[in-house]
């Protein structure tokens, strides 16, 4: 069944280039997803403004909700369904790949574009089921982060993404960063290519995969690696990799301390 998706925004076009290349359009061609955007200021009278002044005083300018509710009921029927809304914001939960696994399984979706300071509350009280946003930071409007949203999504879905097995492999499967990859050739001005990846020993392949998953995750993502229930063997694939790194032994221990304080 095709998945539709749905762009609410006063800038519709910023998704044209966005659903004309990569996965987005390989979707579309497959039939697996169907992509519209409806703008706001289509539902605003004649000489309405999309926005006003915040009650209460403040900086900048707040969309109204009506021309905003017009254009979610229209989209909705557009759909025929009782889609699910999300609004874009800097305070929402922030995207993971579980929220865009479990996404991944609704029929269709609205994504709510804002600018400003942003929507009338009693809007979203109303009319949004989730507001996401996609990190720590503030950007000026929502549509580059639908499009994140949404680009995320669509790798869930099946037959988008042509190697499955690739998706499986992917950071933050398994709560663990992706090991290094390489391709041919085997050697070149900036080096070469680890031997155990070329020396055709399944075993030995998967085992060095796993070290530099575990061993990338615990330098850069400590708040991953803690979700984790790491057994001894994981442990000390993380020394080895430390080890590796040319960390001396004693500030591999200090590192490694984190496990200790756990237990
Ligand atoms: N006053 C808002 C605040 O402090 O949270 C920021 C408004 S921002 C300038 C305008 C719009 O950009 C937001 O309403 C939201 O739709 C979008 N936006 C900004 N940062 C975002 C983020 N990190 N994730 C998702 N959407 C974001």
């Amino acid at each position: 069944m095709t998945k539709k998706y749905a762009f609410i925004s006063v800038f519709p076009e910023i998704f044209v280039p966005f659903s004309q290349s990569g996965i987005v359009k390989k979707a579309i061609d497959l039939g697996l997803i169907q992509i519209k955007s409806f703008n706001p200021r289509d539902f605003l009278n004649n000489k309405d403004r999309i926005d006003d002044k915040v009650y209460g005083g403040g900086p900048g300018m707040v969309f109204k909700s009506e021309p905003i509710q017009k254009c979610i009921n229209h989209t909705k029927d557009t759909f025929s369904g009782s889609s699910k809304v999300i609004h874009l914001s800097a305070s929402g939960e922030t995207f993971t790949a579980q929220t865009a696994r479990e996404l991944s399984k609704e029929d269709s979706l609205i994504f709510l574009s804002s600018r400003y300071e942003g929507l009338d509350q009693r809007l979203i009280d109303a009319e949004v089921d989730k507001e996401i946003s996609i990190g720590d930071y503030v950007l000026t409007g929502g549509e580059i982060p639908s499009m994140v949203l949404l680009e995320a999504i669509i790798r869930f879905i099946d037959g988008a993404v042509g190697d499955e097995e690739s998706v499986k492999n992917d950071s933050f499967e398994n709560a663990l960063l992706e090991h290094p990859q390489y391709t041919r050739p085997e050697k070149n001005a900036l080096g070469e290519v680890p031997e155990t990846l070329l020396s055709g020993n399944h075993d030995q392949i998967e085992k060095w995969k796993r070290k530099h998953s575990l061993g990338k995750t615990f330098l850069r993502r400590q708040d991953l690696i803690r979700q984790h229930d790491l057994n001894q063997e994981d442990i000390d694939q993380i020394k080895e990799f430390l080890s590796d790194l040319g960390y001396e032994s004693d500030r591999i221990a200090e590192l490694l301390s984190i496990f200790d304080n756990e237990n």
